[in-house]
């Protein structure tokens, strides 16, 4: 036996069986698990929380980046728009009024971006679940996933208030955000960084007062924040290291200290006019960790048309740049029954930012979930998905594959900042 390690041997009940097993119920996660189950699949999905959104609701992320280049033109389709509007549907809504009702017919700057009710979107997203029939279990997290075979993952097991239970699947998506279930397989992944971050919902009287007086509940919410730097390092604090989010001591750090920071700034309030509403309830880090997939997205491949592309993104800060997210970035083709999506799929540098927001994340989740369920009705493994089928039945589903290239500024420039307000 390995030095400092001790041996464990143990029985686990085999709890159940699945076509498709999702791993965590984020945004890619919520849209793999509903595009699997409408693709015919059995499935389950398993979060560790007891709510459904991750980053973009438990942890208050509650801006959905824009799905237009910028120039009026929808770039970003299927379930992301599906998303959006499902965000907004019992909350309040901040679109634009030129993309209120859809695409506008004239060229306009504004973009279709919103910000919706957090908690409200979660909800939503259960009713979604239970609706698609998708088997849901929260407060179960996925502590190993079980191989016996290189390249194959028969199944996980995980930990809850049931004691540890093993689920096995045809296929297995990963949605974890931090690649947990790849990582701990063997399947090839890369570390991200990240700087120091974490903001909290608040009100007081003062912004109560504003709301009431627009006739507009979005306008309740002000921000408090600990680390408040950018996904490009602005404010990052003088001194603060940069973290990596994937160990318990790790992330404890980030989070105490940023909780500490935070409240420093809560006791300069008048406690009688001020309150914080909620906290995020799971670290708010961008890049933790990825697969390192057949092929990485680089910044470089703007404008750049893929033969597998599984949709067409957007970016959010800047107008006109268009990319094509290749199925290849979701697999590595020596794991022959794993996908991922979301913040896991494989992008480098400022790619992995455009790659892994709230939109894309949806985008790769349908394709991981649509793939995974073709896999199972035509039993070949997912890694082996015949692409032509799958940007078919993408396309049937709503996706746009590939970018209209009328929409590429001429000596493929563009690229100028369109503030959308972002944190
Ligand atoms: C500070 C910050 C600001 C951002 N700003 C924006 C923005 O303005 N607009 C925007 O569009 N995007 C923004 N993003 C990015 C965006 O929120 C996320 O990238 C996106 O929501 C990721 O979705 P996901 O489903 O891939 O991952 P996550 O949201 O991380 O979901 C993963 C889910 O898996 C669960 N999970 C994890 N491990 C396990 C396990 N072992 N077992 C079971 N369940 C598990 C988690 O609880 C979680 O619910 C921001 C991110 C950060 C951190």
């Amino acid at each position: 036996m390995k030095e400092g390690y001790i041996e464990v041997k143990e029985s686990v009940p085999h709890a159940g069986s699945y076509d498709v097993i999702v791993a965590g119920g984020g945004v890619a996660g919520a849209a793999a698990a509903v595009a699997a189950a409408r693709g015919g699949a059995r499935v389950l999905l398993t979060e560790k929380t007891v709510n459904l959104g991750g980053l973009a609701t438990t942890g208050l992320i509650n801006l959905f980046v824009p799905l237009c280049n910028g120039r009026g033109k929808q770039i970003i389709t299927g379930m992301a728009e599906e998303f959006l509007r499902l965000s907004v549907k019992y909350g309040f809504d901040t679109l634009p009024k030129e993309w209120k009702s859809g695409p506008p017919n004239k060229p306009t700057d504004e973009r279709y971006v919103t910000r919706f009710s957090a908690p409200i979107f979660s909800l939503a997203l259960s009713e979604l679940m239970v609706k698609e029939d998708v088997d849901v279990l929260f407060d179960t997290v996925i502590s190993q996933p079980v191989v016996t075979k290189k390249g194959i993952i028969d199944g996980v097991i995980t930990e809850s208030k049931s004691g540890r239970e093993y689920y096995s699947a045809k296929t297995i998506i990963d949605v974890t955000g931090d690649a947990d279930v790849l990582f701990r397989a063997g399947v090839p992944t890369v570390q991200g960084k990240n700087y120091f971050t974490y903001c909290c919902y608040a009100q007081s009287l003062d912004s109560m007062r504003r709301a009431i007086d627009a006739d507009d509940v979005s306008k309740v919410t002000e921000w408090v924040y600990g680390g408040n730097a950018t996904l490009y390092g602005d404010h990052q604090r003088e001194g603060e290291r940069l973290y990596e989010g994937t160990s318990n001591t790790d992330v404890t750090e980030y989070m105490l200290k940023n909780q500490l920071l935070a409240l420093e700034k809560i006791k300069t309030k008048d406690r009688k006019r001020f309150d914080v509403v909620t906290i995020p309830y799971m670290p708010q880090f961008r890049t933790t960790r990825r697969i390192d997939g057949d092929y990485t997205l680089k910044e470089s491949d703007k404008y750049r048309h893929f033969f597998d592309s599984v949709g067409a993104i957007c970016d959010f800060d800047r107008r006109d740049f268009l990319y094509e997210v290749p199925f290849r970035t979701l697999v590595n083709s020596n794991w022959q029954n794993v996908i991922t999506a979301g913040r896991s799929a494989a992008g480098e540098g400022y790619a992995w930012d455009v790659l892994r927001v709230i939109p894309p994340a949806i985008l790769t989740g349908q394709a991981a979930g649509t793939a995974a369920a073709l896999s199972v009705k035509n039993n070949v493994p997912v890694i082996k998905t015949d692409i032509k089928l799958l940007q078919k039945t993408l396309e049937k589903d709503g996706v746009t594959i590939h970018f209209d290239d009328a929409l590429v500024p001429a000596n493929n420039e563009g690229g100028e900042k369109a503030d959308i307000g972002h944190f």
